[in-house]
């Protein structure tokens, strides 16, 4: 199948990857809305919220509350929002989470600092 996060979830594609188990793989969004932006993937291919099988969904959940913890810790956020987009809201067809930061004060880290802070901390 010819698909982008199924891609970089088989590491064909590369992108920054910030925790990877059996299931799940979270990297950082190459457009980021904000510095820290990261996307939550299961590893096998379900299209959207309605497709994904509950374990799976579980186990994303869990993995984005570790790195709620350690964004909060290493990036000094303000907040955090959670969005999982379907249907005409979505636009890569493989399901995914955004962790979205919020910063009161624009942050001044550049992508190689939120690499450096974030590597091997999750
Ligand atoms: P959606 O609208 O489907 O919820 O959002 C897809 C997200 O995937 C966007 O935030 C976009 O920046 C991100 N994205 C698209 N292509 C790539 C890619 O090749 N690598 C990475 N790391 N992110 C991507
Ligand atoms: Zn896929």
């Amino acid at each position: 199948m010819n698909c982008l996060f199924c891609k970089i979830a088989n590491h064909e594609l590369d992108a920054y990857i910030i925790y990877e188990d059996d299931l799940t793989l979270a990297f950082l969004d190459i457009n980021p809305i904000s510095p820290g932006h990261t996307l939550i993937i299961p590893k096998a291919h379900f299209l959207d919220l309605e497709a994904i099988d509950q374990p799976t969904l579980d186990n994303l959940m869990m993995v984005a509350k570790k790195i709620n913890i350690v964004i909060k810790e290493k990036l000094n956020i303000d907040g955090l929002r959670l969005v999982q987009n379907n249907g005409s809201f979505q636009e890569v067809p493989h399901f995914h989470l955004h962790l979205i930061p919020h910063y009161q004060e624009k942050p001044t880290y550049n992508l190689e600092q939120i690499k450096l802070l974030l590597k091997q901390s999750i």
